[in-house]
């Protein structure tokens, strides 16, 4: 029998005292649904968040499509980007966009990593993609693009497939929020799994809405300064969005 704590079996028999809490478990199933969706994951991507008592793990599901999982699927993954249960399931390739993310940014949460449409253009162009209007103010800076030819060659297969390509990929993102991934898709941080979530939703419509606007003529940029102002004000509102999106996709709303 199962003690009634909440937690996937898979997990509980790895942790003791630093099981992670379940409403941190419960957010990643609704950010893996919200993020569905919204079709910023499809069958593919995933989303990540960090251990809340063990800062040196991270939480992701087995490999499986984002819209079905559920919290028996989250598997508590080490810096090593490897799982820490000893007979995981199969686990995603490109698990190590997440571990060596999480090891050179402290400040990071959460993570997701998407091939949304709207934003490849801006990873294959040299048409850079930047803060156009306030929700997508976290651009503020740009979004550096990675480019993998620089550490795998010609010949990859364009996943991160190990730490080597993880730490290249982390290292390109810098201190950014977003970084691009040539001909592949993106990768977004935030300090907490609403924020993470949010700021993927806006990297994809501010993706539409700059490409949209780049049609119609010259287009005017957030200032540097309206970009931080509006950021700080949206991150204090994310609790509206994830809301509204939670009950979305709980069925609790039209
Ligand atoms: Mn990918």
């Amino acid at each position: 029998m199962s003690p009634d704590d909440g937690l996937p079996d898979g997990l509980r028999e790895h942790q003791t005292s630093d099981a992670p809490a379940p409403a941190l478990l419960e957010d990643l199933v609704v950010g893996n649904r919200i993020l569905s969706k919204m079709s910023i994951l499809d069958g593919f991507g995933h989303v990540s968040v960090r251990h809340d008592k063990r800062p040196d793990r991270f939480l992701l599901a087995r490999s499986m499509a984002p819209g079905l999982v559920t919290a028996d699927d989250i598997l508590e993954f080490g810096m090593d980007g490897e799982p820490v249960m000893g007979r995981a399931p199969k686990v995603h390739i490109e698990r190590f966009i997440h571990s060596e993310i999480y090891k050179r940014r402290p400040d990071v949460g959460a993570i997701v990593h998407s091939h949304s449409p709207s934003v490849i253009p801006f990873t294959v162009t040299e048409v850079p993609l930047r803060a156009i209007y306030h929700m997508n103010s976290f651009l503020n800076g740009g979004a550096p693009v990675f480019e993998i030819r620089e550490t795998a060659g010609t010949c990859s297969d364009m996943l991160i497939r190990d730490a080597r390509l993880g730490a290249a990929l982390a290292e390109s993102l810098g201190d950014s929020a977003v970084a691009l991934m040539r001909g592949h898709g993106y990768v977004v941080v935030g300090s907490t799994i609403k924020t993470a979530v949010m700021r993927a939703v806006y990297t994809e419509t501010g993706a539409k809405v700059q490409a949209d606007a780049l049609k119609l003529g010259p287009v005017k940029y957030l200032t540097p300064e309206e970009a931080a102002n509006a950021a700080a004000a949206n991150d204090g509102a994310v609790h509206k969005a994830w809301d509204l999106w939670k009950a979305q996709v709980l069925g609790e709303t039209p």
